[in-house]
């Protein structure tokens, strides 16, 4: 059987080195003959796998001491409300920087608990995708926070150096298909989250970094398993977390560690990157119609310019072990989502497949 590789945007691939701990361990976990999703969150056993997890991602991340980590619920579009609930009053003025679907799903989420000024950075010239210089991005005066996606997963579109924002302004990231693929400044933002599904481990958890100063700020009533203080106060075990999901996103860690850390891994990265559009840009069939300042590291997309070919190249694909190149259905086309976990094997056989196929089909 060929080697499948799984291109999909989220849930994603993991380590296969991962998951093969993982079966060896199910059933026994650390010879205790019973499996660790049986355990008790609330055990010593289950609390000390936390504080390994939350250690080793401070590490990889240099987390600053004056920066919580939570393990929430309700994925990245839980946050979408959260943020607002948590820091926002009804009255405030919040920028939100639209970039693609998931920031503007963000800014609709907001809408509900404040004022969202939506900052469209999207320029589209011809049928070449930019984002606007940040000069012309029309911040307001008055707006305590801004929001923004460095990473827009469906588009493939990324904002890769964080913007210049004026000092007093709060940062707010929604890091979930970019988290942990290169170092990063944490001390730049005030808060981000990201789902798990893609860079971190399985579904089922949401990791929030946040300020200390801005946890337990709200006027507001709000929901328990979303208030940040009553997280932080319980060590994100306020109720029953994914326990599991948490498991595997510690081995996760390890093994991220156990590459060299994130600026190899952000190094491999791009270099997975460049190899793919490399070959789009030097190709007749396949094209990328991004500027390549904006391009993702994560989420390769591009169009066959015969778009009756897709379904082929689709199926071909499938045939080879390379699987889940379909385009979100929003933007069609197809897209490669390459995250930690994509060995540069997988992408190498991909580029040559795409070679092959380009070759076949002139
Ligand atoms: C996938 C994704 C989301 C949605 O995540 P859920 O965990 O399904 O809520 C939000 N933002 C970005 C950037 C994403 O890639």
């Amino acid at each position: 059987m060929n080697k499948i590789y799984n291109f999909s945007a989220g849930p994603s691939m993991l380590p296969v080195e991962v998951l093969k701990s993982a079966q060896k361990e199910l059933c026994n976990w650390n010879g205790m003959g019973i499996s660790i999703m049986e355990i008790s969150h609330k055990s010593n056993i289950f609390i000390n796998i936390v504080k390994e997890t939350e250690h080793n991602l401070r590490t990889l991340l240099n987390i600053p001491k004056n920066y919580k980590v939570l393990f929430c619920h309700g994925g990245a579009r839980g946050q979408f409300a959260a943020l607002p609930l948590n820091l926002f009053q009804n009255n405030e003025i919040v920028d939100y920087i639209i970039s693609g679907y998931w920031s503007e799903s963000a800014a609709q989420e907001a809408i509900k608990y404040c004022i969202v000024n939506k900052i469209n950075i999207r320029q589209q010239k011809l049928n070449y995708l930019s984002m606007k210089d940040m000069d012309h991005w029309s911040l307001t005066p008055n707006a305590k926070y801004i929001h923004y996606c460095p990473n827009e997963t469906i588009d493939g579109i990324a904002i890769h150096t964080l913007p210049n924002f004026p000092n007093n302004k709060i940062v707010l990231a929604d890091y979930s298909s970019v988290i942990l693929s290169a170092p990063l400044d944490i001390s730049k933002f005030g808060v981000i989250y990201a789902g798990s599904q893609k860079n971190i481990g399985p579904a089922g958890i949401t990791l929030v970094i946040i300020r200390e100063d801005l946890i337990g700020i709200t006027k507001r009533s709000i929901l328990s398993i979303l208030n940040y203080s009553i997280l932080t106060k319980h060590n994100s075990m306020y109720n029953t977390p994914s326990t599991f999901a948490l498991y595997l996103s510690g081995m996760v860690f390890k093994w991220l560690k156990k590459q060299g850390g994130l600026q190899k891994i952000a190094k491999r990265n791009q270099k997975k990157a460049n190899l793919l559009y490399n070959i789009i840009d030097n190709s007749k069939l396949y094209i990328n119609q991004i500027n390549p300042i904006n391009r993702s590291i994560m989420n390769v997309t591009f169009q066959i310019i015969k778009p009756k070919l897709n379904i082929k190249f689709i199926k071909l694909a499938e045939k080879q072990g390379l699987f889940f190149l379909q385009g979100h259905k929003e933007s069609g086309g197809l897209r490669a989502s390459i995250y930690n976990a994509m060995p540069l094997d997988g992408v190498q056989k991909l580029v040559n497949f795409m070679i092959n196929f380009e070759e076949n089909n002139k």
